[in-house]
């Protein structure tokens, strides 16, 4: 993996993932005048890579993305490639879904508790308000009715 770092305090300022088979394999060509054969591990040039870099602002921003490869991809990480494995990864997944589910249905459970108990207090609340209108109404008729009352006892 390639990385420039700052020369001040030594941060991680750009990073480059390639492709493994990017470049090319220091015995691609045959250095004493005899051909070889490249391994089919070699690196094959690949031009596939990701360029990032830091911004001044500390952001990470993706400078270049080149996704073409040169070769067909095979899916060699974690050694996942064989049958055994996979059927036991695919048996975790399964696994770590039905735990997922099992979560979800939880929340979901807390959720509907949490709306009815939102509702259940707007109910009240609602219920609330409308007494406080009604004492407003109450006392603004009050209010009308005193400053008639000091209209006409003022001859206006
Ligand atoms: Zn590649």
């Amino acid at each position: 993996m390639w990385r420039r770092r700052s020369g001040i305090d030594g941060r991680t300022l750009a990073r480059r993932l390639g492709c493994n088979k990017q470049g090319f394999s220091p015995n691609h060509k045959g250095t004493l005048g005899q051909e070889k054969k490249p391994r089919p591990s070699a690196r094959e040039g690949c031009k596939a890579t990701i360029l990032v870099k830091m911004e001044k602002t500390g952001k990470w921003v993706v400078t270049r993305f080149e996704k073409e490869h040169n070769h067909p991809l095979m899916i060699t990480a974690n050694g996942f490639n064989t049958t055994g494995d996979k059927d036991k990864k695919i048996e975790e997944l399964t696994m770590e879904l039905a735990h997922q589910e099992q979560l979800c249905s939880a929340y979901r459970e807390k959720l509907f508790a949490f709306i009815n108990n939102v509702e259940k207090q707007t109910e009240e609340l609602s219920s609330k308000i409308e007494v406080i209108v009604d004492n407003i109404r109450k006392l603004e008729a009050e209010r009308q009715r005193f400053t008639h009352r000091s209209a006409g006892s003022l001859g206006l």
